[in-house]
């Protein structure tokens, strides 16, 4: 187990991720062992994430990993490999000092959207509140899992708090692993009910729908 003199908050991180992670998986949002969520530890320059090959729901502190941001693999209870997905999360925690957590998971209406190619519109106040676009990142371009040389660029824009990758899932990221874990929520959230837009649109022979130009009543006001 890694020392907790220098990671004081270790324990604290490694239970706030196993209950996001359980939350997560009771959402419906990751089954299996797919996906992948981390947190920052407070030294900041290191992270707790999930092991490869165990489900949301089976993360424990003995099998949690935790990687320093330069790679190295600290010795954890049961010698597991961290997520297949390490590299883009220690990527992201290097280029952006606002990330302290990321939840990525294979949550399907968002997949299947961007899976086709298409871009998850802000559709509901919400969504263009708390996230104002989430790009679509198409796989690597030999037709492989997006990696850190895809998704870091995105994310170096400050303004972007989630995306989505094709024929893989979606990503979240905040300040906190329950921002990061909303995200992800509201990202499968917003794709569902632009499925259900889009279908009754072209069901109906609607061409045109109205989109929110404000995320809340004040920025509307403001905006005047
Ligand atoms: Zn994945």
């Amino acid at each position: 187990m890694p020392d907790t003199t220098r990671f004081p908050d270790l324990f604290e991180k490694m239970d706030d991720l196993i209950a996001m992670a359980e939350r997560c998986f009771q959402q419906g949002l990751q089954t299996n062992a797919g996906g992948n969520l981390s947190v920052r530890l407070d030294a900041r320059d290191a992270i707790v994430i999930k092991p490869s090959g165990v489900g949301f729901n089976e993360c424990t502190r003995e099998n949690l990993q935790v990687v320093q941001l330069d790679g190295e693999i600290l010795p954890s209870a049961q010698a597991l490999k961290p997520s297949k997905d390490l590299d883009f999360h220690l990527g992201l925690y290097r280029i952006r000092d606002d990330i302290n957590a990321i939840v990525h998971c294979h949550s399907p209406w968002a997949t299947g959207y961007a899976s086709a190619g298409l871009e998850i519109p802000c559709l509901t106040v919400q969504t263009l509140e708390k996230i104002g676009r989430m790009p679509l990142i198409p796989l690597s371009p030999n037709g492989g899992p997006q990696t850190e040389a895809e998704i870091s660029p995105v994310f170096r824009n400050p303004q972007i708090r989630a995306a989505v990758l094709a024929n893989h899932g979606a990503i979240g990221v905040g300040k906190t692993l329950i921002a990061a874990q909303y995200l992800a929520e509201i990202i499968e959230e917003t794709a569902h009910i632009a499925f259900v837009r889009d279908t009754l649109m072209a069901a109906r022979g609607k061409a045109q729908a109205d989109l929110p130009q404000y995320g809340t009543a004040a920025d509307a006001r403001a905006a005047r």
